[in-house]
């Protein structure tokens, strides 16, 4: 048998130089940055190949268009159709006479409040920043554009931002995730807002626009989702880089398109990549999944778990999140792999390791996380039983093989919103969930808690980039310091009542560590 030969040296790129530089006192002991970040390698996506708008409207809800990599939390309470005026043909001003927005209705400024305060309670982190920095003011002076969900986890990050001393311009990342009410609430608070639910696609860019390019304001900072922010300000106004201090991006297509510039030597400020911080990395994948696939899978089906035999396609993070809270409920879980390393993970965590092929006829629910295409193939929706129940919990559609199913002696039935009976002739259905594409975006809504991991390493991000000494970060993409993300899960800690042990001079000397952190490698595995 031949042994197979090491991958090259080349899988942990370049590492860059950070120099250590004291931080704000309320940093202080923890944000050091460590000396190396590692620098990702990236050559998937050129930065010139946007997705189309029609992307977006395929999918159901609050997935950044160019990106289904990032999320908001539940859909807005807010009716778009209530009002058939364009938000830009309206004439609005806040309760200050400022009309320095466009927002669909100022007028429900106070529900949007209370949904913003809701979200705070599981937010806490971000309070806790407020708090922390007060009088100290880390964005003073900053004045960021950015472009994300507009939600009510985002206003209390936008909210953080204006409290720790920036001046804010925001925009929608989506056009159809803006809670109507949380804009108006944001814009009677005084941020400029330009959002709203149901945007066109030249809504979209005018409303990027107008956030840009204002008379008297250039934006110093900017904070994106999906890249396109980034994208129109190459490509409409390139000198207002001259007076940015750095990029921050959050999903996985953003980072991708900057990681491209930055190959193709075109990138001319240093971005900082949120989406692969480990706390967030650990919170969108793993604890996510493990909440999200149960929500999703009960509001479509109202399955009851207990007992029953459940497939799930691969065992990396999501699928280990799956697996987890599948388990806990009672269902007799089977997992295929393809890497031995994650099929034995899957046997000492108790799940049978199989051929999809082995279980197909005798399974209920089939769920794939593999990002891989063609996972389930039309071979096997040809010998599921009756009843089975097809979902998708990986990156795009392709895991699932739809497009077999559309030939016509099958039979659709829609059932339900996001659920789909597809009948064989001979009477047999298979439950298809979200036609394949992400079950969790498209049927369940992601926690609050999650989104708090995101919004306080987006919010340190901007902080570091912001204040780091000229020389420190150059033209390219680099990783929030290490030492950063263990600020962000410190930071949520006291939510649950944790209490950290601390190093005692003695220990932190013989494991040759700082007492303060960073306490693990870059290349450490968590
Ligand atoms: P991962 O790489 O950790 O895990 C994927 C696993 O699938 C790997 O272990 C791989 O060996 C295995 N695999 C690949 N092809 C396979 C096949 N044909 N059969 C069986 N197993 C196979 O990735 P992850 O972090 O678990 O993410 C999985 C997918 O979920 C990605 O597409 C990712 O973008 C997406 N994702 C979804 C959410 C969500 O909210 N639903 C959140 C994060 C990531």
């Amino acid at each position: 048998m031949s042994v197979p030969e090491p991958a090259g040296g080349d899988e942990v790129k370049q590492a860059k130089e950070v120099e250590d530089a004291e931080k704000y006192s309320f940093m202080a002991t923890v944000t050091k940055a460590p000396k190396k970040q590692i620098q990702f390698a990236d050559d998937m996506q050129e930065f010139t190949k946007f997705p189309t708008k029609t992307g977006r409207r395929s999918l159901s809800r609050s997935i950044s268009q160019s990106s289904t990599d990032s999320y908001s939390s539940a859909a807005s309470y807010t009716d778009s159709s209530d009002d058939e005026v364009s938000p830009r043909e309206k004439q609005q001003t806040n309760s200050k006479g400022s009309s320095n927005f466009c927002v669909k209705n100022i007028k429900q400024a106070e529900f949007g409040r209370r949904e913003i305060e809701i979200a705070e309670q599981d937010m806490s982190a971000l309070i806790s920043l407020r708090k922390r920095a007060q009088g100290e003011k880390p964005l003073a002076g900053a004045k960021i554009v950015g472009c994300t969900h507009i939600t009510a986890q985002t206003a209390v990050l936008i909210e953080t931002l204006c409290a720790l001393g920036a001046q804010c311009r925001w925009s929608a990342c989506n056009i159809y995730s803006t809670q109507n009410e949380v804009a108006a609430a944001l814009a009677e608070a005084g941020v400029a807002v330009f959002a709203w639910k149901g945007e066109s696609e030249d809504d979209f860019w005018w409303c990027i626009d107008r956030c840009v390019n204002v008379d008297g304001w250039q934006a110093n900072m900017i904070l994106d989702d999906g890249g396109d922010l980034t994208h129109w300000v190459y490509k409409k106004y390139p000198n207002v880089f001259k007076k940015i201090r750095g990029i921050v991006e959050e999903s996985v297509t953003g980072v991708h398109r900057l990681y491209q510039l930055s190959k193709a030597g075109k990138l001319c400020v240093p971005a900082m990549n949120v989406n692969d911080s480990v706390t967030k990395q650990k919170f969108d994948n793993l604890y996510c999944c493990r909440e999200s696939i149960l929500d999703g899978l009960k509001r479509t089906t109202d399955v009851m778990f207990g007992g029953k035999q459940v497939v799930v396609c691969g065992y990396g993070e999501v699928g280990k999140g799956c697996c987890a809270a599948l388990k806990a409920l009672g269902a007799i879980v089977y997992v295929t792999e393809i890497d031995p390393i994650c099929a034995l993970q899957a046997c000492m965590d108790g799940f049978r390791v199989v051929k999809l092929s082995e279980v197909i006829r005798q399974v209920d629910v089939v769920i794939t996380c593999t990002g891989n295409k063609n996972v389930v193939t039309r071979e096997h929706l040809d010998r599921m039983k009756n009843s089975c129940i097809v979902c998708n919990m990986g990156h795009s559609n392709t895991e699932i093989d739809v497009t077999s199913l559309r030939t016509p002696e099958l039979t659709w039935e829609r059932v339900r919103s996001q659920v789909d009976h597809v009948i064989w002739p001979d009477g047999k259905r298979v439950v298809l969930l979200a036609e394949g594409r992400l079950l969790n975006l498209s049927c369940s809504t992601v926690p609050t808690f999650v989104l708090s991991i995101t919004a306080t390493t987006q919010a340190l991000a901007l902080i570091e980039l912001y204040n780091a000494p000229e020389g420190r970060y150059k033209q390219d993409v680099y990783l929030l310091p290490k030492k950063m993300d263990e600020y962000v899960a410190s930071l949520h800690l006291p939510s649950f009542d944790a209490h950290l042990t601390e190093l005692t001079d003695d220990q932190a000397k013989y494991l040759g560590l700082n007492k303060n952190g960073p306490f693990k490698p870059n290349y450490y595995r968590y």
